[in-house]
């Protein structure tokens, strides 16, 4: 009991120590950010890094393939491997390179980072014992990638392991070939150099990264959204309605579209002003987000038109909840009356979402002509 009491505990308190370390090295740019935020924000990076590490990669390997036909060439003193054993491990690292430009997820990604610096490392600036070799030219040569693949590394848990990599090769070193001729100082000193201007590097890009990410989510809510009421714009529906579409067609989901029309708009503006009109667009739109939910995909797509595009169970049940939100509407708020009216289309076979808009237009016509505040279903032959 006593022992599960203790591991539980240093399991914990060593996660802690985890997790503190990681979060000194995350960025102060990423802290007030969701953990869907950070997650989007690192696939982003990760997306424009991945082919950088992999070209890291290649041309780590080329640098280890050269060094190895200059050893074989005698243009360089051999520091003891076979020069085929120098040429396979050339050859491994580029297919790490490959395999690192096509594997999804990261964490086999980062092993195999791992693993081809390791190769490298071996192959470039470890001697087998007896062999003379340029160690602290080579060690030197070695150490520039390290430190430009921790520059590129995105996740604070990548840094670490990198930075303990060059630690422990760095102490193999030493433990294997002992102290180099200038000392153990100056060469951890060197060492901890490498690790300290890599995590400099990757905050720099990463903060970079954030603000270009930030910008991009900006502009694309700028570009997608509506400012007034919060909803979807009209470029923003297309975008989304669009795929929701063709999503509830392949699987075979109900779908049904919804247009509402504010009825006598014009003389709403008249009465109360233009601002007295933004404020009752507003509540529309507030009452028809908070009425469609998840399953809805919701727009002011003109003036005092709304679309919401309903798939699933929530498609079902269009009729009662376009009637809803007309009733909740016809309350009024703050002295100011309006009704609006509601076209409805529920999907038939073949319909696209273009003809099932057209529909839902041609229901809400009806229901205008009808004498407003009031929703009505497309009428079509079965
Ligand atoms: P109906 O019952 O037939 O729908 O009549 P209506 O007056 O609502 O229809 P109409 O389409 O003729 O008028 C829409 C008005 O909406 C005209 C325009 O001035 C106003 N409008 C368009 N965009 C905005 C906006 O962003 N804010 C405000 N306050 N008014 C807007
Ligand atoms: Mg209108
Ligand atoms: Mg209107």
């Amino acid at each position: 009991m006593s022992a599960y009491v203790f591991t539980l505990r240093t399991t914990t308190s060593r996660s802690r120590l985890g997790q503190g370390v990681l979060r000194l090295l995350s960025r102060q740019s990423t802290r007030d950010l969701s953990p869907d935020d950070k997650e989007d924000l690192a696939q982003a990076q990760l997306r424009a890094t991945r082919p950088i590490v992999s070209g890291v990669l290649l041309c780590g390997a080329v640098l280890l393939g050269l060094t190895g036909l200059f050893e074989m060439t005698g243009v360089t003193p051999s520091i003891g491997y076979p020069w085929w054993a120098v040429q396979l491990a050339a050859m491994s690292v580029a297919g790490c390179a490959v395999a690192v430009m096509r594997l999804p997820d990261w964490r086999p990604r980062l092993l195999l980072t791992m693993l081809a610096t390791l190769l490298i490392a071996i192959f470039m600036s470890m001697p087998l014992p007896g062999a003379t070799g340029q160690l602290a030219l080579r060690t030197g040569l070695f150490q520039l990638l390290p430190l430009a693949l921790m520059a590129l590394m995105v996740r604070p848990a990548s840094l670490l392991a990198m930075g303990t990599l060059i630690v422990s090769m760095a102490y193999a070193r030493i433990v294997v070939h002992g102290a180099p001729g200038t000392g153990n100082a100056l060469y951890w000193l060197y060492t901890l150099t490498t690790i300290g201007f890599g995590a400099v590097l990757a905050g720099y890009r990463t903060d970079f990264a954030v603000s270009a990410w930030r910008m991009r989510r900006r502009l694309m809510q700028q570009a997608y959204n509506d400012e007034l009421t919060g909803l979807l714009n009209r470029t923003g529906w297309s975008e989304h309605a669009g795929r929701a579409h063709a999503r509830a067609l392949q699987d075979a989901v109900p779908l049904a579209l919804v247009f509402f029309d504010i009825d006598h708009f014009k003389a709403i503006n008249d009465e109360h002003g233009h601002e007295g009109g933004d404020a009752v667009l507003q509540r529309l739109g507030t009452i028809i987000k908070a009425r469609a939910g998840d399953g809805g995909i919701s727009a002011r797509i003109g003036g005092e038109e709304f679309a919401v595009l309903l798939t699933g169970e929530s498609a079902a049940s269009a009729t009662a909840f376009a009637e809803r939100v007309r009733a909740e509407f016809a309350k009024g708020h703050d002295g100011m009356q309006a009704t609006v009216c509601a076209g409805i289309a529920y999907h038939r076979k073949g319909d696209t979402l273009r003809e099932q808009m057209r529909q839902a237009d041609l229901a809400l016509y009806a229901a205008k002509h009808a004498g407003r505040d009031r929703v009505m279903v497309a009428a079509r032959p079965a």
